[in-house]
């Protein structure tokens, strides 16, 4: 198998390998892995194939549309595709085949990539376990017994797999950049407003972002480079000048300041992740950069924060699913009795706890107390963040405080999931970059990521410091479970 997308187009420009066998080589591991990962909600063989076709055809002509032109990727189930069942991993909106494509798709489709299928997620991306699907659990690619991580967890399954070479996710609060440090790959969340939402099922609107799995850091700033970019049918779309991803990864880090988090360690953490991210800091100051110890007071309250902010816009967002104008219906003698019925069968547990949250925080006489002060403990959070990075370049920490847990673990129990996003958060509270890199197996043979954050825009100098993380950590991607490659 190629080692990632732009050893694939090496490959695919070369000769050696057509769009076609690459595609065939990706459908053959989803097929047999799937019946112990579930990764995938739909797989689309056949207009798979036909684009793989197309991009051969192309190339022959000579016509090329550039880095993901002939490569197989995968998109998690909340982003639109035209003639292609989106379900956001929800019952209510089971059957439900958008008339349009969410811009990312698009941008995709005219750059030739091949959509495999649509990827399993927690219901409406609220999880951390992609336990939460409407359609049942995706396990984790390493160890079957566990969960892959989420929300996005088929995405990050399927390219630890190899069944894409590309996934996008989506992450409110880390539903990336967890899921990808769980199954050993890279995950990555872009600067807020970059990559346009237009067509992604929303959650928290002030919080959401899409943004790329891939297998290796150079694959990561190629994707990020096609899908993001300023989209008028985006109002929240960043319309200045974009940085360079790719332009530093050879670059090194000599002389850079890197700050390590403080309260992103300790209690919680356990000995095989310090130990990982321990030895991996060492690797970087030998390679030049000087660490600093930073402390974020902040961090320790934007988990609580983030679930009154995350909910309050989730109320309002799902508001929109009511039974009248797509998705499930279920009816009732009355409209009001139709929508009631419709939502009360269409949602499942998580997302309407979620849905009753939101509404309570945000009633008249809570407002202040609830919303208004955890937008004042975000605005504390980006002052902290401020602060730091007038000291450091960029700011390290593990991505997870743990490695990937047993399913049903934490299922019971909403606070030991929330927990789960400890470290991811805060980069969403602030609308920064920040990604995941994997350095290591923890005793058990299970993936540890390492998470690079960086000031809004500094996708290239994060980009920069990730290079040097894989370098300097030599991971192999392959997953023990399944068996991935012939
Ligand atoms: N796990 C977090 C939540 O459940 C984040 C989810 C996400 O980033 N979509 O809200």
């Amino acid at each position: 198998m190629a080692a990632g997308l732009a050893d694939a187009g090496r490959l695919l420009r070369s000769g050696e390998i057509t769009a076609t066998a690459l595609l065939e080589e990706a459908l053959g591991t989803a097929s047999r892995t799937e019946a112990q990962l579930h990764a995938f909600l739909t797989i689309d063989s056949e207009g798979a194939r036909e684009a793989a076709a197309q991009a051969d055809a192309d190339f022959a002509d000579g016509v090329d549309f550039g880095p993901l032109h002939g490569i197989p990727v995968a998109l998690k189930d909340n982003l639109c595709t035209r003639g292609l069942e989106t379900t956001a991993g929800s019952q209510i909106l089971a059957g439900y085949v958008p008339p349009y494509d969410a811009t990312v798709v698009e941008r995709l489709r005219h750059g030739g990539a091949v959509i495999v299928g649509k990827t399993n997620l927690d219901e409406f991306a609220m999880g951390s376990s992609t336990e939460n699907s409407a359609y049942g659990p995706t396990y984790n690619p390493w160890d079957l017994s566990r969960v892959p991580g989420g929300s996005s967890g088929g995405s990050a399954a399927v390219v630890a797999a190899g069944s894409a070479l590309l996934g996008l996710g989506s992450d409110t609060g880390g539903s990336i950049r967890q899921p990808a440090s769980l199954c050993g790959v890279v995950g990555m969340k872009p600067t807020y407003g970059t990559v346009s939402r237009y067509g992604l099922i929303a959650f928290a609107s002030s919080l959401d972002q899409i943004g790329p799995f891939t297998r290796t850091v150079e694959d990561s700033a190629i994707a990020l480079s096609t899908i993001w970019g300023h989209d008028p049918l985006d109002s929240t779309s960043y319309a200045g000048k974009y940085p360079d991803p790719v332009a530093g990864l050879e670059r090194g880090v000599d002389g850079l300041k890197v700050g390590i988090v403080t309260e992103l360690s300790g209690e919680g953490f356990e000995p095989g992740v310090e130990a990982a991210t321990g030895d991996m800091l060492g690797r970087l100051e030998k390679a030049g950069v000087q660490l600093v110890e930073v402390s974020l007071p902040t961090f320790e309250i934007a988990l609580s924060a983030y679930y009154l902010i995350a909910p309050a816009e989730a109320s309002s967002n799902l508001a929109r699913f009511d039974g009248i104008r797509y998705g499930l219906r279920v009816e009732g003698p009355t409209t009001e009795e139709l929508m009631a019925r419709t939502r009360a069968e269409g949602f499942g547990p998580e997302v309407t706890r979620r849905i009753l949250l939101g509404t309570y925080s945000l009633s008249a006489g809570y407002y202040d107390a609830f919303y208004g002060q955890a937008q004042r403990v975000r605005a504390a959070i980006q002052e902290d963040f401020a602060r730091a990075y007038d000291l450091v370049d960029v700011l390290v920490s593990p991505t997870s405080p743990t490695v990937a847990f047993e399913a049903g673990a934490r299922t019971s129990d909403p606070l030991a999931m929330y927990l789960s996003d400890i470290c991811n958060i805060p980069a969403n509270m602030a609308g920064h970059p920040a990604m995941t890199v994997p350095i290591g197996l923890d005793d058990s043979g299970l993936p540890i990521g390492f998470q690079v954050m960086a000031p809004p825009l500094g996708e290239q100098i994060m980009y920069q410091v990730a290079a040097e993380v894989e370098r300097q950590a030599a991971f192999v991607i392959a997953p023990t479970a399944v068996q991935v490659a012939r």
